[in-house]
């Protein structure tokens, strides 16, 4: 069983991950907070913690429900253990240790990004390792090199916003609710990717290395230009008003254009660096139809295949954290963490510092 707390989608999953079969997904049930968050333009910590209390045991039901199976059946628990928000995370790990407890079954706590970069052995073309991951999610943009559960060697990853946050940003100068990114691939099917010459940094960097921060940067000076407003003066709330339509679609589609553009490029650097010739996209940003085609498009060039999660996996769940628990089992990795059930949780946890992460 797997359940996530981190942020604001409380999921609850049983996966079999038992045998040499691929793992098999029994039952998912989500619940997502966006709504409750939408009127505060971003997630408010204490209101998350408490809306995961009152979701994550009947969720678990459901679950159970769903696969016709009963709490006693449960080999395992993993829960986030982090990086998160640490009073989300604290829900997931109480009823992780309880459960465990109450049913004397071990309690694995799993790392957030793990459970991304492994959710795509749970799809219908699940990878083999060796593999290149390009993770990116609302919080992080990594390229990784793959070699095992546990064995994950950092390539590159943005020196300050992740590329989840970069769609986020720009959709919110647009005036588009959060979280902005599907919003903003939205509107961009009607407008230019061509419209804006929005800058890719670090392109020619040399490295593996991100940086979307100036692009938000860029995008508000040409909202300002548009919407003729001081290019001194704050971004507001309604900043993006006197844009017609058109205008608006044409930045959101030239702005995916650049964050795309980037990822498609360094995720083939890095393919071409290694010389692996298997590629991973795991977290929210890889649900975006634009960077799935452009990649597709490079892959099939290269001569590489290409792996994702299945859409609705994507973005958190407690189908991924189940997994990557039931897989740290399968690898001998499963015991990293204090021994019992210690209600432990990592607000802030580097995937470098993830125990079995050298496991040769
Ligand atoms: P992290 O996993 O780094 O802690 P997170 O859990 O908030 O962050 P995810 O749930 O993996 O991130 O993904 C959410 C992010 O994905 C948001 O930034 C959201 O805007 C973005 N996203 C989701 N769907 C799309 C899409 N179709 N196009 C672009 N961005 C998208
Ligand atoms: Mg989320
Ligand atoms: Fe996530």
């Amino acid at each position: 069983m797997g359940i996530e707390s981190s942020c604001d989608e409380t999921g609850v999953a049983l996966v079999d991950a038992s045998g040499s079969a691929t793992p098999r997904l029994l039952g998912h049930a989500l619940h997502s907070q966006i709504e409750m968050h939408q009127a505060y333009g971003g997630v408010v910590p204490e209101l998350a913690s408490r809306d995961h209390i009152r979701r994550v045991l009947p969720l678990t039901d459901t679950v159970l429900a769903q696969a016709g199976l009963p709490l006693s059946a449960v080999d395992a628990i993993a829960y986030t253990r982090g990086p998160g928000l640490a009073g989300a995370l604290l829900v997931g790990s109480g009823v992780a240790c309880a459960l465990g407890f109450a049913l004397g079954k071990p309690v694995i706590g799993v790392h957030h990004l793990e459970g991304h970069l492994l959710s795509p052995f749970l799809s219908a073309d699940p990878p083999e390792f060796p593999f290149v991951a390009l993770l990116v999610s609302g919080g992080h943009s990594q390229l990784m090199r793959v070699d095992g559960v546990g064995r994950y060697e950092l390539l590159g990853e943005t020196i300050d916003d992740a590329a989840g946050e970069a769609f986020d940003k720009s959709a919110k100068l647009l005036g588009l609710p959060y979280p902005g990114g599907p919003a903003l691939s939205r509107l961009a099917l009607q407008g230019d990717p061509q419209a804006y010459k929005f800058p890719r940094p670090l392109l020619h960097s040399g490295d593996l290395d991100f940086s979307f921060a100036g692009l938000k940067t860029a995008v508000l000076t040409q909202v300002k230009r548009l919407a003729h407003a001081s290019p001194e003066g704050p971004a507001t709330l309604h900043l993006a008003d006197p844009l017609n339509a058109q205008q608006k679609a044409d930045v959101a589609a030239s702005v995916q254009a650049a964050i795309v553009d980037v990822l498609v490029r360094k995720s083939m650097a890095a393919i071409r660096q290694t010389g692996l010739m298997r590629l991973v996209v795991a977290g929210g940003v890889g649900a975006n139809v634009l960077l799935r085609e452009q990649l597709g498009t490079a892959c099939a060039k290269a001569g590489v295949r290409v792996h994702y999660p299945e859409l609705h996996l994507c973005t958190d769940n407690g189908a991924m954290i189940a997994l990557a628990g039931g897989m740290r089992v399968q690898a001998g990795l499963a015991d990293d963490g204090p021994v019992g059930y210690p209600f432990d949780v990592k607000p802030r946890w580097p995937l470098s510092e993830l125990g079995g992460a050298i496991a040769a």
